[in-house]
């Protein structure tokens, strides 16, 4: 899968997309990562990639011919399919359930703002999607284009050392993960729950769907609105209520 990274701060991506599982999916040839200095395709001496805003007010804008020139070279005069998203505030929220859906294309195009955003005419005539990553304000799309980077590539087969891995991951399914531990088994009085040391898969593997449900009911229960449960799930909902209604009695 490729992902072209339109930005002011190429270099920011150095880290992130350096290390561990990204790298791991990079030199495996998983994933592609093409990122595009914005300031390449200014047209002035001064490499001008942003201006004042019409109309005035505070802080500087993207302008729309840096961008377009840029977009227009990575997609061969726009004739390469891609999905171009836009980083912003007020996109549609990433969920687990988008990064589902964008590690289903070829190619991702993630349009990073700075200052007080893009020119609204890219927006208009060239991007697919917009996307926010939460209901608060970061200085740029960078941050915003590596999360999406990171969440869609670990959707990718071979990206994980054990592909089902994700499967029990929180919102895949719907719901929370359930809780993790590794040895020692006893640490300065701290035990690890014995189901986990009975070494019986059952009684293990139905330990880890309660906590994981019980940990959503009481951490996210919206999730579980949203939802749809399997009888097991629904049946060990029950008993997750009526034991804590038994907690909650005996207070
Ligand atoms: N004036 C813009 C507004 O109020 O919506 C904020 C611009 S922000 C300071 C600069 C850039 O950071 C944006 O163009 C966008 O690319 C990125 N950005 C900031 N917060 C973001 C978020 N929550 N999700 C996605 N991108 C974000």
């Amino acid at each position: 899968m490729k992902f072209d990274i339109l930005t002011l701060f190429p270099e920011m991506f150095e880290g992130p997309f350096s290390d561990s599982i990204i790298k791991n999916a990079r030199d495996n040839g998983i994933i592609d990562i093409n990122l595009t200095d914005i300031r390449d395709y200014t047209t002035d001496k001064h490499n001008t990639a942003d201006d004042y805003p019409y109309g005035g007010g505070a802080g500087m804008v993207l302008k729309v011919d840096p961008i377009y020139y840029a977009l227009e070279d990575i997609t061969d005069n726009f004739k390469k399919k891609s999905t171009n998203i836009l980083l912003t505030p007020r996109g549609e929220k990433l969920d687990q359930n988008m990064v589902k859906d964008l590690s289903n294309k070829d190619r991702l195009v993630l349009i990073c703002g700075h200052y007080e955003g893009v020119d609204e005419r890219i927006r208009e005539n060239f991007v697919d999607l917009e996307v926010s990553i939460g209901d608060y304000v970061l200085t740029g799309g960078e941050i915003p284009a590596m999360v999406i980077v990171d969440a869609v590539a670990r959707m990718l087969p071979g990206v994980l050392g054990h592909d089902d891995s994700k499967k029990n991951d929180s919102f895949y399914n719907g719901i929370l993960d359930y809780p993790h531990y590794t040895r020692p088994s006893e640490f300065k009085g701290m035990e690890v729950p014995k189901v986990l040391l009975s070494g019986d898969h059952q009684r293990v593997a139905k330990w880890r769907k309660k906590q994981a449900l019980k940990r959503t009911y009481l951490m996210r229960p919206d999730l579980l609105k949203k939802t749809k449960l399997s009888e097991t799930q629904k049946e060990l909902l029950r008993e997750i209520k009526e034991e804590l209604e038994g907690v909650i009695d005996n207070e």
